[in-house]
């Protein structure tokens, strides 16, 4: 099958969170089961140009209808680790994706509906089409709706369209412009309910909601989720929208690329280990140890791993760790945040620590150090408010890291507590708490931290649980594939 993937981002040129890792992960699994697959990208001056090879012009003049003129663009073609990627630069006075940052910009909205517009005039053009075109979160939430509206009618009428969910929090919900922007000129018939007019705000256009009423197959990155935005206030608001179209809508859980993410192969780690030889993972620990001033204890390493905001916890974090610090425990954590307060509380939090033997905090966005954090440490903590699916606990997970998590989302389809699970105990691999509150995480960081002081066999099976753990990518690229087969113009 060829597939086309137009996306926000991709790991590791262009990865804010895990998003980037589903686009490159799951593009890779589908081309060693034999298909053709392009991702389209924006050119982000921020994107991380040495780890794209073969650089070059693909399309120099395309013109991309926007408002009532033309934007001209290049489109450039690279490859990131052997995948294909078009990425578009649009020359015009907005600088739409030289900004030093992939999100954040007060015109986000007029960014990705350019994008949306530039990759669908990019492919009319350069006379791409698909069986699949794979759409990713609100950023190309238009994608769908131009194919439909402009394009098919043009002849474009070959391509169908998945779109992924990765997150409902951020929705692109903006104004009427952008239907005159992207050249959808009737406003009236697409704010309309069973369009794209958001559902609170009447007056307001919401670009995911178009994805998801254009698209012919809606996808969310894990089956718990999918239930949480069909029957919780997990929806923001689009509940009823999937309700409606909830015949053409379900959870595949996401993967863990185990090319990048394997203690056995990973060059990122002092020394690499597996399941048979786990003692070699505490050579990571001291190297750790070492990278961040740790004093050499006999106690367990407690990490996290993640962006700095709301959803992953900011209280339970900052509880966590006086409470791993008086229970014998170290505590490291790497993270960076966009919100300036949630930095700002961090940065005060990383004062306060300094000089502690036991603690270190690195405010900061590093790929490559989060390798050695995974393999250094004895348990990871997610204790996220809510979580569409999670990436880190399964990377936790691969490399022998205990994870600690909240029960929502994805954590739930794929943690099982020690304790407490319907599973015989060689399936178990974790902890998980009910409560988002203090007493909720303690009785979890309670159990695992005496399990690894008085149970230390015990702790040890855990982890072996965790890196038997099937996780890759082989099972959602077959699910992704039997979409594809489900809804492709045959
Ligand atoms: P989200 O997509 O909500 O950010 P996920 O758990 O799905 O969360 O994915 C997070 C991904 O981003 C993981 O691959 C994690 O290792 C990576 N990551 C997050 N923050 C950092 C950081 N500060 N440094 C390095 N990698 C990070």
């Amino acid at each position: 099958m060829y597939i086309v993937v137009i996306a926000p981002e991709c790991a590791p040129v262009a990865k804010v969170g895990g998003l980037g890792d589903v686009v490159f992960g799951l593009a890779r699994e589908l081309e060693v089961r034999g298909n053709s697959v392009e991702i389209i990208l924006p050119k982000y001056d921020c994107m991380r140009y040495d780890q794209i090879f073969g650089l070059q012009v693909a399309y120099a003049d395309l013109w991309v209808p926007w408002y009532d003129r033309s934007v001209r663009c290049t489109v450039h073609f690279g490859f990131v680790h052997g995948r294909r990627c078009f990425f578009i630069e649009p020359h015009s006075e907005q600088d739409f994706f030289n900004r030093q940052t992939f999100y954040g910009c007060s015109d986000d909205d007029q960014r990705f509906a350019f994008f949306c517009r530039a990759a669908l005039e990019f492919m009319w053009k350069s006379g791409k089409q698909p069986e699949i075109i794979h759409c990713h979160d609100w950023q190309t939430g238009l994608v769908p709706v131009l194919l439909y509206e402009i394009y098919k009618p043009m002849g474009m009428t070959h391509p169908r369209v998945c779109y992924t969910l990765h997150n409902l929090f951020h929705q692109g919900v903006t104004g009427e412009h952008i239907l005159r922007a992207s050249g959808l000129n009737r406003p009236s018939y697409y704010f309309h309910q069973d369009r794209l007019q958001d559902n609170f705000n009447r007056g307001a256009l919401n670009l995911m909601k178009g994805g998801i009423v254009y698209s012919n197959f809606v996808a969310t990155v894990s089956p718990r989720y999918a239930w949480e935005i069909m029957h919780t206030d997990q929806s923001r608001g689009l509940g009823h929208t999937l309700n409606v179209h909830r015949r053409k809508f379900g959870g595949i859980l996401n993967g863990v690329d185990y090319d990048v993410w394997n203690p056995e192969v990973d060059p990122h780690i002092r020394r690499r280990y597996g399941v048979d030889s786990l003692d070699a993972k505490f050579e990571n620990k001291r190297a750790l140890r070492e990278r961040f001033w740790l004093q050499d204890a006999f106690k367990p390493i407690v990490c996290f791993v993640g962006r700095l905001d709301n959803q992953k916890g900011v209280p339970l974090i900052t509880h966590a760790i006086p409470y791993c610090l008086a229970n014998g425990c170290q505590f490291v954590l790497l993270g960076t945040g966009a919100d300036h307060w949630i930095t700002h509380h961090f940065v005060g939090l990383k004062r306060q620590y300094n000089d502690n033997p036991d603690c270190h905090l690195e405010i900061a966005y590093d790929e490559e150090l989060s390798h050695l954090v995974y393999a250094g440490s004895e348990m990871i903590l997610v204790p996220s408010l809510f979580e569409p699916c999670g990436l880190t606990q399964l990377i936790g997970l691969k490399y022998g890291t205990v994870p600690i998590v909240r029960a929502t989302g994805g954590l739930i389809d794929t943690v099982f507590d020690a304790n407490h699970a319907h599973k015989p105990y060689s399936e178990r691999n974790g902890y998980v708490f009910n409560d988002f509150n203090a007493q909720g995480l303690e009785s979890a960081l309670h159990r695992a931290i005496g399990m690894w002081y008085a149970f230390p066999q015990h702790f040890r099976e855990l982890m072996a649980n965790g890196m038997r753990c099937d996780y890759s990518w082989n099972h959602p690229a077959r699910h992704y594939l039997e979409v594809y087969e489900l809804i492709r113009d045959k």
